[in-house]
């Protein structure tokens, strides 16, 4: 895509609860198109809707941007030279354009009680009219100052009566939408409301504050979910009424992020449900008392994450699915973004994060490893280097960092359980006296293959089956039959451990 002026994006989330991660997406094509264009990445809270304001949610959004490496250019912790970057602080800003439109005419004011408005819909259901919506059908018929004179007007102001702001809409106007995703997009103005600019609260809305903001944040690229596509129309007629249609803004609206089966959208039901993350980090919310997992206590990788978002809607049209941040920034093309839902595949995320977890150096994983061991109370945790090793055995193994708990614990502690069944398949007199001899004699120094020689060696003097032996080995460490390389495992474990294990089993066997 050719792009000739200096690019300026914006990720424009409202602290109304944790971030979803249809929100992170958006974020990252932000950064992705800004990161590819030499441009600059905005962040803006757009916390106007103080009803709808929950305590905690802008932090949310800051460590969880900062968790996946996305950190704005410009924003409320990074400042700029266009802040601030918190709508609740720009309040001037929006009353002066206020006033601007309802000069020009191209807003007024609306003084309908919550009653009138009400019994405007009802009656506009009883007539069948197409819309109940405040709009040009209607308007003429209501409490507004173009209904009344400007005494009456003045008279109600000075009594301090509410009102909110409207936008005029003229209708039978066309309004054409240039959206790189979409292509042109052409809505009527017939059937668009006369949408509130201000609230009675003095506060704009959602339609005003974006568009002002986006315009004297210089932005040039606005990249946003499909349910903003309708409110588009509404943000071309703010344009035109500002007189700024040259300054618009080009669109590219993101497709909807489907749930696993495909059907419909993606919500945190689906998170309640089954316990797949939706959004990036853990949240707890107070008033359902329901506790929601993020990616990152699932134990994913940021780029991990950051992978698999990107092509939730994407893709770059080869067969390459790992790519770093660079070459995504590289390869990253808004005219490749489809129109249609992305399924949220929770397999390919876990398939993704397996990956990376596997190309990733142990020592790059240590931290992290670390934690999710302390978390489940593996104290004192070993030195750096057996953890490395432990790291090692472990990393193609696992989809998460959780998991090399979860699949991993045997290191820490002999197995609780053990697979009887496979177990008995392979247990036998001759086997149990060749592991009690042979185990004693392990030789020194610890090391997987000098054991494996050893083992290997006493099982062909024995005429025993390499295979009975290794499961029940095998089993004796893990409890399972599966598990890493087992003499790497056994010489991690250490002689006495590996003997300490093998008198478990059979304690085990004796009270069963
Ligand atoms: N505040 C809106 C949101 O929460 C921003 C939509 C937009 O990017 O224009 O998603």
């Amino acid at each position: 895509m050719k792009v000739d002026r200096h690019v300026r994006v914006r990720f424009a989330p409202s602290p109304t609860g944790p971030l979803h991660i249809g929100g992170v997406r958006s974020a990252l094509y932000n950064y992705l198109f800004a990161r590819k264009h030499g441009g600059t990445f905005i962040l803006r809270i757009e916390d106007t809707d103080q009803q709808r304001y929950v305590p905690g949610s802008e932090e949310y959004i800051h460590e969880s941007l900062s968790w996946l490496g996305l950190v704005p250019d410009e924003g409320p912790n990074h400042g700029g030279p266009f802040g601030p970057y918190r709508q609740s602080e720009r309040k001037n800003l929006y009353t002066l354009w206020i006033d601007h439109l309802i000069e020009r005419g191209h807003a007024y004011l609306a003084f309908d009680t919550p009653e009138e408005l009400e019994q405007m819909r009802a009656e506009g259901l009883a007539q069948g009219l197409p819309s109940t919506s405040y709009d040009h059908n209607v308007r003429m018929r209501m409490k507004n100052s173009l209904t009344q004179t400007p005494e009456v007007i003045k008279q109600w102001l000075d009594e301090g009566r509410p009102y909110v702001v409207r936008l005029l809409i003229q209708p039978d106007q066309e309004i054409v939408v240039h959206d790189i995703i979409r292509g042109e997009v052409t809505f009527r103005t017939d059937i668009l409301d006369d949408k509130v600019l201000m609230k009675a609260d003095g506060l704009p809305t959602y339609h005003l504050a974006n568009v002002v903001d986006d315009r004297h944040m210089e932005i040039t690229h606005v990249i946003r979910g499909e349910e903003w596509l309708s409110s588009t129309a509404h943000h071309v007629l703010l344009y035109r009424a500002f007189g700024w249609e040259d300054y618009m803004p080009v669109f590219a609206h993101l497709p909807l992020i489907l749930k696993p089966d495909g059907k419909g959208k993606l919500s945190k039901r689906d998170s309640s449900k089954s316990g797949i993350p939706v959004f990036p980090l853990d949240w707890n919310d107070d008033e359902e008392n329901i506790h929601y997992s993020g990616f990152r206590e699932k134990g994913f990788l940021p780029h991990a994450t950051l992978n698999f978002l990107a092509f939730l809607g994407w893709n770059p049209g080869t067969e390459q699915e790992l790519f770093t941040m660079k070459e995504l920034t590289q390869v990253f093309d808004l005219e490749q973004v489809v129109k249609s839902g992305a399924r949220f595949d929770y397999e390919k995320a876990l398939w993704f994060n397996q990956q990376y977890i596997m190309h990733s150096d142990a020592v790059d994983l240590l931290k992290a490893v670390k934690s999710v061991l302390s978390k489940h109370s593996v104290e004192p945790l070993l030195p750096d280097d057996r953890l490395l090793t432990f790291i090692d055995l472990m990393k193609e193994r696992v989809h998460t960092l959780e998991e090399f708990w979860t699949e991993g614990s045997y290191f820490f502690h002999a197995p609780g359980q053990y697979d009887d069944n496979g177990l008995r398949k392979k247990w036998n007199e001759a086997n149990r006296t060749f592991l009690e001899s042979s185990l004693i004699d392990l030789p020194e120094p610890e090391v997987a293959s000098i054991w494996q020689d050893a083992i290997k060696e006493g099982i062909q003097k024995n005429q025993l089956k390499p295979g009975e032996i290794f499961s029940i080995l095998r089993i004796t460490m893990t409890g399972a039959m599966t598990g890493p390389d087992l003499f790497a495992m056994m010489a991690w474990l250490g002689k006495s451990e590996v003997l300490n294990r093998f008198k478990q089993l059979l304690d085990h066997l004796n009270e069963n």
